[in-house]
């Protein structure tokens, strides 16, 4: 039988899903808004449906209007993507109640590792590290409450079970400010989030940011690709991200991998997903599980040859898919630079008509992008225009192939953060691996 999957998503990745889709012969239906009539993917899709107006909610987190472009189309297959509604475990649920196959884990699945505490105690329940804290209710009573807290250790950092894109938490450096930050984050987490629950944990200082990416057929064979390192990040966005991580403790990494492993089959993880790690001084500890696919997710297909996409769409429809630990032979280092529609300096977002750009190629250099000479960037969505991404045997050989891959692109009419990325590569503390998550915006923006 021949599917028929609905890109419920834009840009770039909406793009990688059409090549996975025609590679394995899937029909495609491409959904857009009408401030996106001239996106690429558009126009190699089988069929299009306009699902709304520009503003994102209501085009592409409506959900009924997606799901009648699904049903009209008749396709029998939903890919999220990323951002969106990759991780509304609703919209999975209603993707499974009208008879689609949501292409990514069971809604419950989502549901459970969405919630920050509940994912923190299965993480526990299957031996990977995690950050020492406080899970359990939190009381009332002040004093109580600066107890648990002196037993966390301070400084310690208020989550909110439910938060996610870097919203709902605050750092909390001694106690005289606990009480009125568990205030505010209780009605900051209500207000985002509709759920107050809040947990503690010990805030560390300056840790890497290591994330591992892992694929289960949803039928008892999982396996991982191995590490990325995503640590230059601005605002809790990584910027520049690379595989594997490199300088990690082994015998930690190991012991850490197959705990991911057994994560999965513990929950009955089916499709791909990442757990993230922030890492100091040899430790791992877990800060959270992703149910989707990640923009950075080619560092990770460069150094394995392994196609996440399309594993990721096989295992959705549940075709055949030999997964197999030995056959995943890993070589070599990738890294990718995201290019964003923004100022280099102030960061301010740059949409507008791309005049004329010209992509990088050669040996080891992959651009995956949506942008065209001619192409509206439309000021609605996420300033993500292109990754760049270079392969080659080492850290260092990769990061002058990115500098000479970055030599050759050019983006004319708009700004790009291109100017960044090759300060950034030419860096002697990131060349020297030696950056952390808050090494871009504390120290080298400050220089
Ligand atoms: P979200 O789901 O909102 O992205 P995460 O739990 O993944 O939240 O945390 C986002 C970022 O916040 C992390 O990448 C890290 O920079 C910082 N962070 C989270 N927990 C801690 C911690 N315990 N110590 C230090 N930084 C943390």
């Amino acid at each position: 039988m021949s599917h028929k999957i609905l890109i419920a998503n834009r840009g770039e990745i909406a793009l990688r899903a059409l090549r996975a889709c025609k590679e394995l012969n899937l029909k495609t239906v491409a959904i857009y808004s009408t401030g996106d009539k001239e996106l690429k993917h558009l126009r190699l899709a089988d069929e299009t449906v306009c699902v709304g107006p520009a503003s994102p909610l209501e085009s592409y987190l409506n959900i009924p209007a997606i799901l009648s472009a699904g049903e009209l189309t008749g396709a029998d297959a939903i890919y999220p993507g990323y951002g969106f509604l990759a991780e509304d475990a609703d919209f999975a649920e209603k993707c499974e109640a009208s008879g689609f196959k949501f292409i990514g884990p069971a809604s419950s699945v989502i549901r459970k590792m969405g919630d920050k505490i509940t994912a923190k105690n299965l993480a526990e329940k299957s031996d990977i590290p995690t950050v020492p804290g406080y899970t359990g209710v939190l009381p009332n009573d002040e004093e109580e409450l600066k107890n648990i807290a002196n037993s966390v250790g301070y400084p310690l950092i208020i989550k909110a079970s439910a938060g996610g894109g870097g919203r709902g938490m605050k750092v909390v450096n001694d106690e005289t400010s606990l009480i009125a930050s568990i205030h505010l984050t209780k009605q900051e987490a209500k207000n985002a989030f509709g759920n107050d629950t809040l947990y503690f944990e010990k805030f560390i200082q300056n840790p890497r940011h290591i994330e591992i990416q892992i694929v289960a057929d949803g039928k008892g064979s999982t396996i991982h690709l191995g590490t990325r390192d995503c640590s230059m990040q601005r605002r809790h966005q990584k910027i520049i991200e690379e595989a594997p991580a490199e300088g990690l403790d082994k015998t930690k990494l190991e012991k850490t991998l197959q705990a991911c492993l057994k994560l999965c089959k513990n929950i009955s993880y089916s499709g791909v997903g990442t757990i993230e790690f922030l890492y100091k001084n040899g430790q791992f500890y877990f800060i959270e599980m992703n149910t989707r696919i990640q923009v950075e997710h080619p560092v990770s297909e460069m150094i394995t040859g392994f196609d996440i996409v399309k594993a990721q769409l096989k295992i959705g429809l549940g075709m055949d898919l030999d997964l197999n630990q030995d056959e995943i032979i890993f070589r070599g280092h990738a890294i990718e630079c995201r290019i964003n529609a923004e100022d280099p300096e102030s960061f301010i977002p740059s949409p507008g008509l791309i005049h004329k750009m010209h992509p990088p190629g050669g040996l080891g250099v992959r651009f995956d992008s949506h942008i065209y000479s001619g192409y509206m960037v439309p000021p609605h969505y996420d300033s993500l225009l292109a990754k760049i991404i270079t392969t080659a045997n080492t850290r260092e050989s990769c990061i002058k192939r990115m500098l000479s891959a970055l030599d050759e692109f050019f983006v004319e009419g708009i700004k790009t953060n291109h100017s960044l990325h090759q300060r950034l590569l030419n860096d002697q503390k990131f060349c020297a691996n030696e950056h952390n998550i808050n090494y871009l915006e504390e120290v080298f923006l400050k220089k």
